[in-house]
């Protein structure tokens, strides 16, 4: 779904990333870690197409990004690709329902067709009730939701999250995280997820391990069984590089 091969970037002397390689495969749920400063939301916007790597290539859904003009990657990204960010950035003078479905207008869509995306999506996050809600009434865990159905709207086949929990409490973290899975589980879609967040790290199938612009280790979700049958391991290996 995602290949990453030799990405490298410079922000004036500093040397931000020093040669990535990933391959990240479809319907994974993949999570970038690292101290402040490693690179990760270079890394992400470097995937996203939101800003370029120096050298290096990305390919999305078999397109090498970095052959596209301006237009067909303004283009590409609305029709492949979802964002989610630590603050909502919803459109304050919008209500729910309208903040979902702008994306969808923007790609093409009728507005029937955004309405009924945007409901469904508001159904499956259990928001129906909050549809014509401002940003303003909503709280901090609806208005993280309401950005993952914008995200969602144009059914991108990647979903990039920087800090998706980073801004709320435990409780409304862990509906975060397990809406996450479950939209994997619904919608195949696959996750690249920047996180400063163990506990969501912990949960996915494979973490990254950045530091000072390097892949220093990769920790795989595997469950070893016995005769097909007893679990005698399931956790995460750590592969150091
Ligand atoms: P992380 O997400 O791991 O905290 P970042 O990718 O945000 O790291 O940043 C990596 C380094 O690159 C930091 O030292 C940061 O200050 C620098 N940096 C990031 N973006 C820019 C930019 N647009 N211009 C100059 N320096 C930048």
């Amino acid at each position: 779904m995602i290949d990453i091969k030799g990405v490298t970037k410079k922000f004036g002397s500093l040397q931000v990333l020093k040669g990535i390689d990933l391959h990240i495969n479809k319907g994974e749920v993949v999570s970038i870690v690292g101290p402040s400063g490693a690179g990760k939301t270079t890394l992400l916007q470097i995937i996203g197409t939101l800003d370029k790597p120096d050298s290096g290539e990305i390919v999305i859904d078999d397109i090498n990004v970095g052959t596209l003009s301006t237009n067909k990657l303004s283009d590409f990204r609305n029709k492949h690709l979802g964002f989610v960010f630590q603050f909502h950035q919803l459109l304050p003078e919008f209500t729910a329902l309208e903040n979902i479905m702008i994306p969808a207008y923007i790609a093409g869509a009728s507005k029937k067709d955004a309405k009924k995306r945007a409901e469904e999506l508001l159904d499956f996050m259990g928001l129906a009730d909050r549809s014509s809600h401002k940003p303003a009434e909503l709280s901090g865990g609806e208005k993280q939701r309401i950005a993952v159905a914008r995200a969602l709207v144009n059914q991108p086949a990647v979903i990039l999250a920087d800090e998706p929990s980073g801004s709320l409490d435990t409780k409304n973290k862990e509906e975060l995280h397990q809406l996450f899975f479950d939209l994997r589980d619904k919608f195949g879609q696959t996750f690249v997820i920047v996180t400063h967040d163990e506990g969501l790290a912990k949960l996915t199938d494979r973490t990254i391990h950045l530091k000072d612009g390097q892949i220093i280790a990769t920790d795989t979700a595997t469950t070893v069984t016995r005769d097909g049958s007893e679990n005698i391991f399931s956790g995460k290996i750590t592969d150091e590089t």
